[in-house]
């Protein structure tokens, strides 16, 4: 499988007994719709939470999994962290910056600087933040 930005190929990583494929030259995680489901189960989530789209729909990537058009879409809506989401094989692509911008939403929410009305989608953000972050600091 080819990254979508710098054609490296993506290697998988195994954590908490999934293989997750990452582009280690650009830094980006691919989120199978799967592996999405598993930490969407775990913090109780709702699918139409992660369902926001953004009207700007210029220079589209492919996704590595099924090649189709991707859609940048508002992650779980409240967050404005902008991510590639596949609507085709619900694939989703997390680069470092947006990474960055997940720390930082649940750095200001620990600080109490920033306040959560959506419990569940605020702790899937955390999990797939602490996710990122096990994968790219390893
Ligand atoms: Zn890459
Ligand atoms: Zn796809």
């Amino acid at each position: 499988m080819e990254c979508s930005r710098c054609s490296s190929e993506f290697e998988n990583v195994h954590i908490d007994g999934e293989d997750y494929s990452i582009c280690k030259s650009c830094e980006l995680m691919v989120l199978k719709k799967n592996q999405l489901n598993r930490l969407m189960n775990e913090s109780d989530a709702e699918v139409s939470s992660i369902r926001e789209y953004n009207a700007d729909q210029s220079d589209p990537v492919k996704c590595p999994v099924c090649s189709s058009r991707m859609k940048r879409i508002n992650f779980l809506g409240f967050s404005g962290i902008m991510i590639e989401h596949c609507e085709s094989c619900g694939a989703f692509l997390v680069d470092n910056a947006e990474i960055t911008q997940m720390h930082e939403l649940v750095r200001l929410v620990d600080e109490g600087k920033h306040t959560v009305t959506e419990v569940r989608a605020y702790d899937l953000l955390m999990r797939i933040s602490r996710l990122a972050y096990s994968i790219f600091s390893s």
